[in-house]
């Protein structure tokens, strides 16, 4: 059993407020309710928060016994367009949406969080900066709160978030030093040449050829551009072209994502794209239109940030159990923090086997071993102490 210094009151609350979020789930940008709930509790702490934060978001700062350090600690709010499959009795009331990635394990954690940090705010030195984030899943959360402030006045000097983890056994918690989730790219091209007769491919300009090059020729981004000890995956995901099977379109386009870890390569990233899109648009006599989107920077955890995690960690489920190396093609708009301020994700193992809690993030049978939600508390609860006692 984890070291807990969680009353089994404070425990139950965490699980009563996140089946009650996981009830009502909110999409991104909409999380009205959440948020008020939010705002509520810790009004009823004694503390002032500031609602509206980019959207939806609550910041709230708990002030310690002494001048000190300043340490950021962020949860997202937002649920999925998905059709809960599960019949708990906490399943999703609302149709057609879902917390379906355990963002409603989050926010029930960092309130419980913040009742131990002002309960125990004569025994800690420094801040404690809360933000409780609108639209993870959308990528523009994070960006709007850090727009709308988030990281100024006080600016933290170290920022810590968690995730419940579907790829580790409950009583694991994952801390990874440096690259841990990839950065999101998505792209859409346009590729336009001139639509004739199928039997009569010489009267016209087929774009969808050039198209069935460029997907080719975009994978050797990943294959012959890159370090091959560096990961990088292309994938285009949806393609359009045509009304008839004797009509060469006008026109074809594809939508897909691109990811790395490297911060440098993904500078480089758009650059690379538009030369062998429009290489080959040129090639074939085509022309083509790219709308590319920068969603989210990769999730780079800072060594010192996540030593302080693991040790943290450690203390709560036993050194063995502490995993270094959890790593994903997942994008985490967390990383926008991260790409401002040193800190640490921390991935809180949350499976159940025996208990059939194995369906992984976005499943429509998604639910989780909620033992996780002490753990995670109790590790970013020793987390934060450790920084700003460090
Ligand atoms: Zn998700
Ligand atoms: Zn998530």
């Amino acid at each position: 059993m984890p070291a807990t210094s969680l009353a089994a009151s404070d425990v139950q609350q965490l699980i009563d407020t996140r089946r009650d979020f996981h009830a009502h789930p909110e999409l991104a940008f909409e999380e009205t309710r959440t948020s008020s709930i939010v705002a509520d509790r810790l009004r009823a702490l004694g503390l002032r928060p500031a609602t509206g934060v980019g959207g939806t978001g609550v910041v709230v700062t708990i002030e310690g016994e002494r001048a000190g350090k300043t340490v950021l600690l962020r949860a997202d709010m937002d649920a999925l367009p998905i059709q809960e499959e599960n019949e708990t009795p906490y399943r999703s009331q609302n149709p057609g949406k879902m917390h379906a990635c355990g963002h409603d394990c989050h926010t029930s954690i960092l309130l419980g969080v913040a009742k131990q940090l002002v309960a125990n705010a004569s025994k800690w030195p420094g801040r404690a900066k809360l933000c409780f984030q609108p639209a993870e899943e959308v990528g523009g959360g994070a960006h709007s709160m850090i727009a709308a402030g988030a990281l100024r006045d006080p600016k933290p000097d170290a920022a810590f978030g968690l995730h419940v983890w579907q790829d580790l056994d409950l009583g694991k918690v994952g801390v990874t030093s440096g690259p841990m989730m990839a950065s999101v790219d998505a792209f859409k091209v346009t590729v336009t040449g001139l639509g004739t007769h199928a039997a009569a491919p010489e009267k016209g300009i087929d774009p969808v050829v050039c198209l069935a090059h460029m997907i080719t020729a975009l994978q050797t981004i990943a294959s012959r551009e890159a370090d091959p000890l560096q990961a990088v995956v292309v994938s285009v995901t949806q393609l359009k072209a045509g009304s008839a099977f004797n009509i060469i379109p006008p026109t074809a386009t594809m939508e897909g994502t691109v990811r790395v870890f490297d911060p440098t390569l993904w500078q480089e990233l758009p650059g690379r794209f538009e030369r062998i899109v429009q290489g080959v648009a040129q090639a074939f006599r085509c022309t083509a239109k790219i709308d590319y989107e920068r969603c989210n920077g990769p999730t780079i955890n800072d060594s010192g940030m996540a030593a302080i995690a693991r040790a943290a960690a450690a203390e709560v489920v036993g050194e063995s159990n502490v995993v270094d190396s959890v790593r994903t093609m997942g994008g985490e708009d967390f990383s926008a923090f991260l790409l401002e301020v040193p800190g640490c994700f921390i991935a809180i193992g949350s499976r159940n086997e025996k208990r059939g809690l194995v369906h992984n993030h976005h499943h429509p049978r998604f639910d989780v071993d909620e033992d996780c939600l002490a753990i995670g508390a109790e590790v970013l609860l020793r987390t934060a102490h450790q920084f700003l006692g460090s």
